[in-house]
């Protein structure tokens, strides 16, 4: 009897033929694997990244205007709507990395400032645990915004000033748990709620990445402690598909007597009838429900992010695409979490 994998044959015969359709079916896939090895690795990639150009008109416009990241358009958008970055001195930049949304307040707060000679230049402080490629005009910590020690460097830089604008794109390695997700994600922006109580002058504004799952009414009780204003965005520029949206708070407005200290007591307090540790908020549903405005920003002008767009070339027919040039990405990672995994997995098959 031949065990092979899982299967068993009993004949001989049997047992001979199988193997010998097995052999060529390996053989087979060797010979296309090979073939698909033999591929000129940039043309492979060059296939990819104009797919990807056609797919995602904001990932290719990106790189046509020197962004970093399509994110870029998301800030672009929401502040082309609620004019969040004005006149904007002293702005934090929480989960930053690769940094499109340093990019957009370097090119419109700083850039234009140093330009006009002003004496005064803007102060733009931007926190990852991915370290960040230079960009002018903006200060980076490496750290975790969810640290004490981070938010204090913060706090530092700003030397007792307050700061005009937060902003918080973060997002944490999602899981495909939706549940799991938006809780990982809310925590996020509870931690950069804690450094907006710290820095955030009253009256200033917070814009940040959400989830908008089943549970969201309770970040937007939490939200509505602290500020007048709170609207769900979603700029053209995400896609529909996607659950992702920004909460723009504005106006900075604490309780009346705010101290630091009972900020998470607020906060749970927010997350509970009775007042005591229950984080479900479906009590907050029906008369209790807060309702927050839904707003799209951008219109029917602008790119639709879930709709492929044709390759722009010189060239005619058939060939027009294939004469198409992806532009390279304006700044890959610098340290990518995936080189350190693909580093872990070489070691681990070394020792096998
Ligand atoms: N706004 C960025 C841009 O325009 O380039 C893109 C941000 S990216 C979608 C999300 C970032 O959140 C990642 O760079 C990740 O490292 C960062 N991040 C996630 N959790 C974090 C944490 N606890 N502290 C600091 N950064 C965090």
């Amino acid at each position: 009897m031949v065990e092979l994998s899982g299967v068993q044959v009993r004949s001989t015969l049997g047992a001979s033929l199988f193997l010998s359709a097995c052999k060529l079916r390996l053989i087979a896939r060797g010979e296309r694997s090979r073939k698909l090895r033999a591929l000129p690795n940039n043309d492979d990639k060059r296939m990819g990244k104009s797919s990807k150009d056609k797919r995602d008109i904001y990932y290719r416009k990106a790189k046509e205007e020197g962004w970093r990241a399509r994110s870029a358009f998301k800030l672009l958008q929401i502040d082309e709507e609620f004019g969040i970055l004005g006149e904007a001195k002293r702005v934090v930049d929480l989960c930053a990395a690769p940094g499109s949304w340093s990019q957009v307040l370097s090119r419109k707060l700083y850039l234009p400032a140093k330009a006009a000679g002003e004496k005064e230049l803007p102060l733009i402080v931007a926190i990852d645990l991915q370290p960040m490629a230079p960009i002018d005009g903006v200060l980076q910590i490496q750290g975790d915004i969810t640290s004490a020690r981070t938010a204090e460097m913060v706090i530092k830089h700003f030397d007792g000033k307050k700061a005009d604008l937060v902003v918080c794109d973060g997002a944490p390695d999602v899981t495909g748990l939706h549940d799991m997700d938006e809780f990982v994600q809310a925590q996020l922006i509870l931690a950069a709620l804690t450094i907006v109580t710290h820095v955030l002058r009253p009256g200033g504004n917070f814009v940040a990445k959400i989830f908008r799952g089943k549970d969201i009414s309770l970040l937007y009780t939490q939200l509505k402690i602290f500020f007048p204003v709170v609207t769900c965005a979603k700029p053209k520029s995400s896609r529909n598909s996607s659950i992702e949206a920004f909460v723009v708070c504005e106006g900075y407005l604490p309780p009346e007597g705010f101290d630091h200290k009972d900020l998470y007591r607020l906060l749970e307090r927010a997350s509970s009838q009775s007042g005591g540790l229950d984080c479900a908020s479906s009590w907050l549903e029906g008369p209790s429900k807060l309702i927050v405005p839904f707003l799209a920003c951008g219109d029917l002008r602008g790119f639709d992010a879930d709709q492929s767009y044709p390759l722009q070339t010189s060239g005619a027919g058939s060939e027009k695409e294939s004469a198409y040039k992806s532009l390279a990405p304006v700044q890959p990672p610098i340290a990518p979490p995936y080189r350190t995994a693909m580093e872990l997995g070489k070691k681990l098959q070394k020792t096998l």
